[in-house]
């Protein structure tokens, strides 16, 4: 796993297919969330558009609204026939799109537009609308796990307390502003957040009690906010990396932060990690929820379970791998 070199961007568009593409792209569907980068979402619609028609691809162009961020529109592609679908947005957008292809056998693309584009930046996928582009079309393929939370369905992380609140508070306007410095804001905002009771249950297994702020599900280890609380978090080990925040005072965030600059998050004693491939929590008192970044209601319980090997992405050529048996037991 590295991220995305930032290199300077080229100075005029290369061809969105490199010369010695495997094979033309055929039939893509692109799921284009308008509402990220509003003022230039014309442009790079019309950018995006042309690069995919000059690669040669019969393209079929869906947008995303505020009733569907995005599932129905890549289940009806895939039912279409649709040999990749692309998923232009952030990455509410690509969790929606991941959600109607989980299971199945059509890869999954992303170009990144949004505020949050973590599972870009995890896979090393660029963040400019060319490279991203190249590498949807470039015919080079990870299977990844995906995480379910009940229906829905997530590829980065689930968590409950702290973190789903730094996500809450994290208010559009700064969002706009400071694109992710704005959760380290309302992170600080949130370290005073008080304790609650944590009860876990990893794999079935006999209740684990702590006390803390929170419970993050990790598929992978780039999390908001930039924090690497899961650094070893493996997208196809078929587990889901669980990290138990048993902070409770800013003396224990200190110990967190320095502990993360060191890239040994372990190390920090209010800091648990486990790996299972289902997750119970039950929280003391109701607590808020988000999964890739996006909230859900205040609740007192999270159960999850990883789907391993559930979606095939496109990914650049560091992060392909060889293709591995389809598990399907859950
Ligand atoms: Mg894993």
């Amino acid at each position: 796993m590295s991220p995305s070199p930032p290199g300077p961007a080229p100075p005029a568009p290369e061809p969105a297919v490199p010369a010695g593409a495997a094979r033309p792209p055929g039939r893509v569907a692109v799921v284009f969330n308008p509402a990220t980068g509003r003022e230039r979402a014309a442009e790079r619609r019309e950018r995006a558009r042309q690069a995919l028609a000059a690669a040669g691809a019969e393209v079929t162009w869906l947008e995303t609204t505020r009733e569907d961020p995005g599932t129905g529109q890549a289940r009806e592609a895939a039912a279409a026939g649709a040999e990749l679908v692309i998923a232009f947005g952030g990455d509410g957008t690509v969790r929606a799109c991941a959600a109607a292809l989980a299971g199945g056998p059509v890869p999954l693309a992303v170009v990144p537009a949004g505020t949050g584009n973590l599972v870009a930046i995890n896979l090393g996928i660029p963040g400019d609308l060319d490279g991203a582009l190249r590498v949807a079309l470039e015919d080079r393929r990870r299977r990844v796990d995906v995480g379910a939370l009940g229906a829905d369905r997530f590829l980065v992380a689930a968590g409950i307390g702290f973190d789903a609140a730094m996500l809450r508070d994290a208010d559009d306007g700064s969002k706009a502003r400071f694109g992710p410095l704005a959760y380290v804001a309302s992170g600080l905002r949130n370290l005073r957040r008080r304790p609650t009771r944590l009860r876990l249950r990893l794999d079935g297994g006999g209740p684990l009690e702590r006390r803390g702020q929170g419970v993050l599900v990790c598929n992978l280890g780039r999390i908001q906010g930039g924090l690497p609380l899961a650094p070893d978090a493996e997208p196809d080990d078929g587990l889901l990396d669980v990290v138990v925040l048993g902070t409770r005072s800013l003396r224990d965030w200190l110990a967190v932060a320095l502990a993360a600059l060191a890239r040994r998050p372990q190390a920090a004693r209010p800091v648990e990690t486990f790996r299972a491939r289902t997750v119970e929590v039950t929280a003391g008192t109701p607590q808020p929820v988000q999964r890739d970044g996006d909230p859900l209601p205040a609740r007192t319980g999270l159960a999850v379970e990883v789907l391993p090997g559930a979606l095939v992405l496109a990914v650049p050529a560091a992060e392909e791998r060889p293709a591995a048996p389809v598990r399907r037991d859950r």
